[in-house]
């Protein structure tokens, strides 16, 4: 049962969108690969607003004092097993916003992070090879191919 859920989640990934204070510029990146250009869902990857349908959380932007508190209430209703990926320098990092008075830094700072992607912001081709690595990791590892018999002759 677990290798039917592992393989479902690989082949067809369900993800959230979070901006906890970017530009805009990292979502517009994200916009585009929902685009006919980049088509994400042929490769499976789609697009769910409800945190509790979930599987990953795509998030961008420096995580500011007010949406701090929103973003740990939306990764707590994504159901296990979860993963985040922290898209562009300001979610990395904080980026440019690092110091700032009303910013606590990067995603990192209020809920695990699995892959960063930096860039600023990051081209589309780099967010969809992160997710993909990021699934590739979950695939249980491949049973190691058993060596040839070789005919010896004595
Ligand atoms: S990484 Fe660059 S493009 Fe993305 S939110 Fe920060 S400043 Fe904007």
């Amino acid at each position: 049962m677990t290798n039917i859920a592992t393989w479902a989640r690989v082949k067809s990934p369900w993800v959230l969108h979070f901006n906890s204070g970017a530009c805009n510029g990292c979502d517009i990146e994200i916009v585009a690969l929902l685009t006919p250009k980049y088509d994400v869902e042929r490769f499976g990857i789609k697009l769910e607003p409800s945190p509790r349908h979930a599987d990953v959380l795509l998030t961008t932007g420096c995580v500011t004092q007010q949406c701090a508190e929103r973003l740990k209430r939306i990764y707590e209703q994504m159901p296990q097993p979860k993963f985040v990926v922290a898209i562009g320098a300001c979610a990395c990092s904080g980026g440019v916003f690092a110091g700032n008075y009303n910013v606590v830094g990067g995603v990192d700072k209020v809920i695990p992070v699995n892959a960063y992607i930096p860039g600023c912001p990051p081209r589309p081709e780099a967010i969809i090879d992160g997710v993909v690595k990021l699934l590739n990791s979950l695939q249980p590892p491949k049973p190691a191919k058993k060596e040839e018999k070789k005919d010896v002759k004595q």
